[in-house]
């Protein structure tokens, strides 16, 4: 049987055997232990075997465990025995290492029961499995603080959690438990070199704002791009809505779609769509002016130097048509903020 089925290359298949959900697959180690692993003599003899269910990762769609024919030895020195290590396995959870990776990574995205389903392990063990990754990531940050800092939020069984990452390299240097003051305040005053921050980008979630003015005042505060452009498009529809409210039926049927075309990027409007918004703009020019600075606006969001990004804004803020000022506050304050 070949090697390449499981893909682990330290170990022996000796046979697959299948179900609707199930692998079940039999290996053993192809090295063995040559010395004791107690007292290191090369004095040993074997002394038995034992199967040992090994988890791995999913494949086609079925849980897969690993039988692996453990053997065991005794050393005639010391007199004890012992196992042989098995490679590419984590000890404590009988689990193939890259299965506990994968699963701390799709615990970030996905419910543990889903996961605990799909491997064939209880939800309690992923939970486990999840934590040391988070505790894992944790350490690790000791040694990367960004100098360029993220801050955002994922949803893991409905509870919004605080995301560090580095936008520099764009990695997600850690998960908290929530996104509490409290619990961002003390990660980030606990953070070796959080003085050397230079800029942190988030969404307008007022306790980030807080703690970072509060532990890392050096910082400066950068709404994240993402956040921007949603409030640009909200904007927008407050615009959008305000004149629908105005209109007859009959005028309010043509502008089907409105929404749809509207909130996409000119860029990516084609032929009809592009007509359409034409139309649409010679008829109620404050939606046309509404949707051209909805787009000036995410240009100027492009723009490649924060000093120059600055001056556009400038430019663009006064350039707004007095008719849709009101609409757009939300966001010429965020920036002005
Ligand atoms: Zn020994």
């Amino acid at each position: 049987m070949s090697v390449n089925f499981i893909n682990l290359p330290a170990y022996q298949v000796t046979k697959v055997a299948e179900n609707e959900h199930d692998y079940h697959i039999d290996a053993e180690a192809k090295d063995h232990p040559t010395i004791c692993q107690i007292c290191d003599s090369a004095d040993i003899v074997g002394f038995g075997r034992n199967e040992q269910l090994v988890r791995d990762l999913p494949m086609h769609g079925k849980r897969v465990g690993i039988y692996v024919d453990t053997r065991r030895y005794r050393c005639r020195t010391c007199n004890k025995t012992f196992y042989e290590k098995l490679p590419a396995v984590d000890v404590k959870r009988v689990m193939t290492s890259r299965l506990v990776k994968w699963m701390g990574q799709q615990a970030i995205k996905r419910p543990f029961a889903h996961i605990a389903d799909e491997i064939g392990v209880t939800e309690n063990t992923v939970k486990n499995v999840f934590n040391d990754y988070i505790n894992e990531l944790e350490r690790a940050i000791r040694f990367e603080t960004p100098l360029w800092m993220g801050i955002d939020e994922i949803h893991i069984i409905k509870k919004p959690r605080c995301v560090i990452s580095n936008i520099e390299n764009n990695t997600i240097v850690n998960i908290l438990r929530d996104r509490t003051k409290k619990t961002v305040m003390d990660y980030l005053s606990r953070l070796k070199g959080r003085d050397e921050v230079k800029c942190v980008a988030m969404d307008m979630w007022e306790p980030y704002k807080d703690a970072i003015r509060t532990v890392m005042p050096q910082a400066t505060i950068v709404i994240d791009k993402f956040h921007v452009v949603r409030m640009a498009n909200q904007c927008l529809e407050a615009v959008r809505k305000e004149i629908r409210g105005s209109l007859t039926d009959k005028q309010r049927r043509g502008l089907m779609h409105d929404r749809f075309i509207l909130l996409k990027p000119e860029a990516n409007l084609q032929g009809l769509d592009l007509i359409t918004l034409e139309s649409w703009t010679k008829n109620y020019p404050a939606l046309g002016a509404a949707y051209r600075a909805k787009e000036d606006f995410f240009a100027i969001y492009d723009a490649m130097s924060v000093s120059e990004g600055l001056g556009r804004f400038r430019e663009w803020e006064t350039s707004l048509a007095p008719e849709i000022k009101d609409a757009f506050y939300p966001l010429t304050r965020a920036v002005n903020n």
